[in-house]
């Protein structure tokens, strides 16, 4: 067997999914979860309906990793009987900056520049760092690790998508810019897509909506990521699950000084407290707010046309931008899940040839699907997303097998 684990690492969670890649199928997954604060562990092998919740102790990233070791290799869960088995191990990386544009191999200076990379992306980089580093301590000696990042595939955008109208200097000196994430996601779906149609990606003009709790929407032109909604950091674009999405930088320093908000605050309140979320009152999941729009909600029904709005807007755009449009796909926990969302946004696009059928659009849950009529001039489809797949994939591609 060809095993490959894939590791999602944040600050307190270490999410994991070990895939045969002979038929790339998932042998276990599961998280080790509340790290430095007590540890939980689940872990689940699907094969044989086994599902183990067990209290833990992990202080740091080294006994999370040391448990998901002992948990593949012995007791209940077993799935190998050791580490060795294992081909690669791939880590989910969110920022790349411009230094990464692809997949590579962990040495420890890639670790350190990483690490380094943590002023840009201080939620995610630095627990990715250390996750590596725990790995590399606890895995047997060679075993070689691969990082993929959110942010490489967008690293084909041209200066005028990713640059903000700030001083130069702020570009040259502090790397302020759009890097965009989700990258890995983006790319996958848009190849499905390309498959699916039955053409070369390299011929298509493609809007990619990936929509869950973070959402962003990428123009794929050629196979290539041109623009994006997401930003610097990932609050950029449209309303999300407990962000803002974009808005009037004025508005955030107003905010800052009527509230006495601190930096971190203010940060915090974006990130978290925005979003539907805020705007709704009501929940930060789509479905509580579809919910409620159902039940008349004011607040909820606005929440969700905003949404819808935004949405379309990108497609316009994009399609602007890449001078043509032959597909839109809808990913992500919402993007796949939510018919609601997806009539809306399709609803009164007749000037741009976009035609879907409703029926079908109210059936479709997580499955591929084309969704568009076939007088529709633009296709729809809905195209489920798999980032650890994508994840192995390349960490087989970078150790050559
Ligand atoms: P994340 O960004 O954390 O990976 P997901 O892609 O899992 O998030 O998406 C989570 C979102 O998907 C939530 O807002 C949730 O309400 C929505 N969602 C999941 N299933 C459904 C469904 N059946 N109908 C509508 N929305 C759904």
């Amino acid at each position: 067997m060809n095993l490959v684990l894939v590791v999602n690492a944040g600050s307190s969670s270490l999410k994991y999914q070990l895939l045969n890649m002979d038929d790339e199928s998932v042998i276990a997954k599961g998280n080790c979860d509340r790290i430095g604060i007590d540890g939980k562990l689940s872990h689940k092998v699907p094969s044989r309906g086994i599902a183990i919740d067990e209290d833990c102790t992990f202080p740091t990233h080294t006994e999370a990793f040391e448990k998901l070791v002992e948990v593949l290799t012995t007791g209940e869960g077993r799935v190998i009987d050791s580490m060795s088995e294992i081909s690669a191990v791939g880590h989910r990386i969110v920022q790349g900056a411009e230094i990464f544009d692809k997949a590579c191999l962990v040495t420890e200076e890639v670790i350190d520049r990483i690490d380094a990379l943590s002023d840009l992306a201080p939620v995610h980089n630095h627990p990715h760092a250390l996750a590596l580093r725990a790995c590399t301590k606890v895995l047997p000696k060679g075993t070689p690790q691969v990082v993929v990042f959110d942010t490489a595939f967008h690293q084909t955008m041209p200066p005028k998508a990713y640059m903000f109208g700030l001083p130069y200097e702020d570009y040259k000196d502090l790397h302020v810019r759009k890097y965009g994430f989700h990258g890995t996601s983006h790319r996958f779906v848009s190849q499905c897509l390309a498959d699916a149609m039955g053409r070369d990606i390299k011929t298509l003009k493609i809007v990619s909506c990936h929509l869950g709790n973070g959402s962003s929407i990428t123009a794929v032109d050629g196979g290539k990521s041109v623009d994006t909604s997401m930003g610097f950091t990932p609050l950029d674009g449209i309303v999300m699950g407990t962000r803002t999405g974009a808005v009037d930088p004025s508005a955030v320093t107003y905010v800052m000084e009527k509230r006495g908000f601190t930096p971190h605050e203010m940060s915090q309140y974006m990130n978290k407290k925005s979003g539907f979320l805020g705007l709704s009152g009501v929940s930060s999941d789509n479905r509580d707010i579809q919910e409620a729009v159902l039940k008349g909600d004011e607040k909820a029904i606005i929440t969700s046309d905003i949404l819808q709005y935004q949405i379309k807007k990108y497609i316009g755009a994009y399609a602007a931008a890449m001078n043509g449009l032959d597909a839109v796909l809808f990913t992500g926990g919402i993007g796949e899940n939510s018919w609601e969302v997806r009539e809306a946004v399709c609803e009164n696009m007749d000037y741009f040839g976009i035609k879907i059928d409703n029926d079908l659009n109210r059936k479709t849950r997580g499955k591929l699907t084309k969704l568009s009529t076939p007088d529709s001039k633009i296709e729809v489809w809905v195209v489920p997303t798999n980032e650890e797949l994508l994840i192995a994939r390349d960490t087989l591609a970078v150790i050559g097998k």
